[in-house]
């Protein structure tokens, strides 16, 4: 199993329906209704009903236990798979909503990390989100307290939920993040096309998640290789919610060959059946990329990660070692 990294994976997106149905039990409360389609798995018909499916799991998460469970099986099944770091999407917002307050929040997730890394070996580290279409002024004070660093494994500041609210609002948030040396990255380029990218470039931004939709204009592509931006992508999860209709639709051979570093990401895994190993094998299978590319996207997601140098060191260590 090659060792292999990750960049672009929202925490409570990680939970199967069957850990959100334990936690709903321990927590003595009903699964919210239409969460799940009849076969078991989640219930969404498109990306805004995804977006609200993934809210009603993430009701039910109520508790610094439940992060720590979530955040441990997670990175335990990651690195069962061969996964060796992972810069998992925590969102305070969500949090917030079921009354957690920053230090139950990432306490519980820095717990997992601990297990995992006791008992799996694999490391993880902290991007705080904050919630697109929960608005700017949100965005800013949720930036504000990640800019405090409420925990020591917090390394950077994201944005994420509904693409239509445009980027250039949060330019206030991301300055903050940016002044209290957090890395910055910003969801474009999945639902909105080159222009919505080109916008979001104009933040203190290094990386982009998804990106995909930069390939339908090469003038971008040449700009994003030129400045070294790092696109975290995600074709299953793309193709699952229709941003293409299928893996041979899909740009990531072009990205990566227009010399746009590129990086493997799951997501939302159980809600698109993906799984990091799955992202790596896909490229394999579909794509045709060799071992020696593989490792590539691994290297990439290690220069592009927002951990401390030392970190950086032993993880190229552990990739060269394989
Ligand atoms: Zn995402």
């Amino acid at each position: 199993m090659l060792p292999q990294a990750e960049l672009h994976v929202h925490l409570e997106g990680t939970a199967p329906p069957a850990l959100i149905a334990r936690i709903a039990k321990r927590n003595r409360i009903e699964l919210p209704p239409g969460m799940l389609a009849p076969d078991g798995r989640f219930h969404f018909r498109d990306f805004l009903h995804f977006l609200n499916t993934y809210d009603l799991a993430a009701s039910v998460i109520r508790t610094s236990e439940d992060y720590r469970n979530i955040t441990y099986e997670y990175l335990s099944n990651v690195a069962r798979e061969g996964g060796v770091y992972v810069e998992l999407t925590a969102s305070p917002d969500h949090a917030a909503l079921v009354g957690l307050d920053d230090d139950a929040h990432y306490g519980g997730i820095a717990q997992g990390i601990d297990d995992a890394r006791r008992d799996h070996g694999i490391e993880s580290r902290i991007l705080v989100s904050a919630v697109r279409n929960f608005g700017p002024e949100q965005a800013l004070r949720v930036a504000r307290r990640a800019a405090q660093r409420p925990h020591p494994y917090i390394v950077g500041f994201s944005l994420a939920g509904d693409e239509r609210v445009a980027p250039a609002q949060f330019a206030p948030a991301y300055e903050v993040a940016a002044a209290a040396g957090l890395g910055c990255t910003i969801h474009a380029g999945e639902w909105q096309g080159p222009s919505a990218i080109r916008e979001a470039l104009k933040l203190p931004v290094t990386r982009l998640d998804h990106g995909a939709r930069a390939s339908e204009d090469p003038t971008l592509l040449h700009e994003l290789a030129a400045r070294g931006m790092t696109l975290n992508v995600c074709p299953t999860s793309n193709v699952v919610l229709g941003v293409y209709r299928s893996l041979s639709e899909h740009p990531l051979p072009h990205l990566h060959g227009s010399g746009v570093r590129v990086t493997l990401g799951s997501d939302d895994p159980p809600y698109f059946g993906a799984s990091l190993a799955g992202e790596y094998a896909l490229c394999a299978e579909h794509f045709g990329w060799s071992e020696q590319q593989l490792r590539e996207v691994t290297a990439a997601a290690i220069d592009a990660a927002f951990c401390d140098e030392p970190l950086k060191a032993a993880l190229r260590e552990r990739l060269r070692a394989h």
